[in-house]
């Protein structure tokens, strides 16, 4: 049995009940204390801006330097971050190269998750 019929079989058996609650047990320890990436907009960064400061984002490979404005240009990038977000739309990464370093988002990661 693979591991998508596995997990098939067990939400195909629970109640509306049983997954809101499993929603809730997945989601107690991981929406707290996050951060969003300036360029994809996922909440992937881990802690306050201050303790996430140079982290890279697993999303779009984007390394959080500050930047706020999509004008503002990114040392350690070596590009704007405006031109970091056109390029994770085009290659679903800040820059070409990069692109088979991403992953997609986590559930917890998504902003609209929460509500
Ligand atoms: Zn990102």
């Amino acid at each position: 049995m693979t591991a998508s019929e596995k997990l098939r079989l067990i939400t195909d058996s629970l109640s509306e009940q049983q997954k809101l609650s499993l929603i809730e047990v997945l989601t107690v320890n991981v929406n707290k204390n996050r951060t969003k990436c300036r360029c994809c907009g996922y909440l992937t960064l881990e802690g306050s801006p201050q303790e996430n400061a140079y982290d890279i984002c697993p999303v779009c490979f984007w390394e959080n330097d500050g930047c706020k404005s999509d004008e503002d240009y990114s040392e350690p990038n070596h590009m704007t971050l405006g031109e970091a977000k056109q390029n994770y739309i085009k290659f679903g990464a800040c820059d070409q190269q990069s692109a088979e370093n991403t992953r997609s988002p986590m559930y917890f990661e998504v902003p609209e998750f929460y509500g």
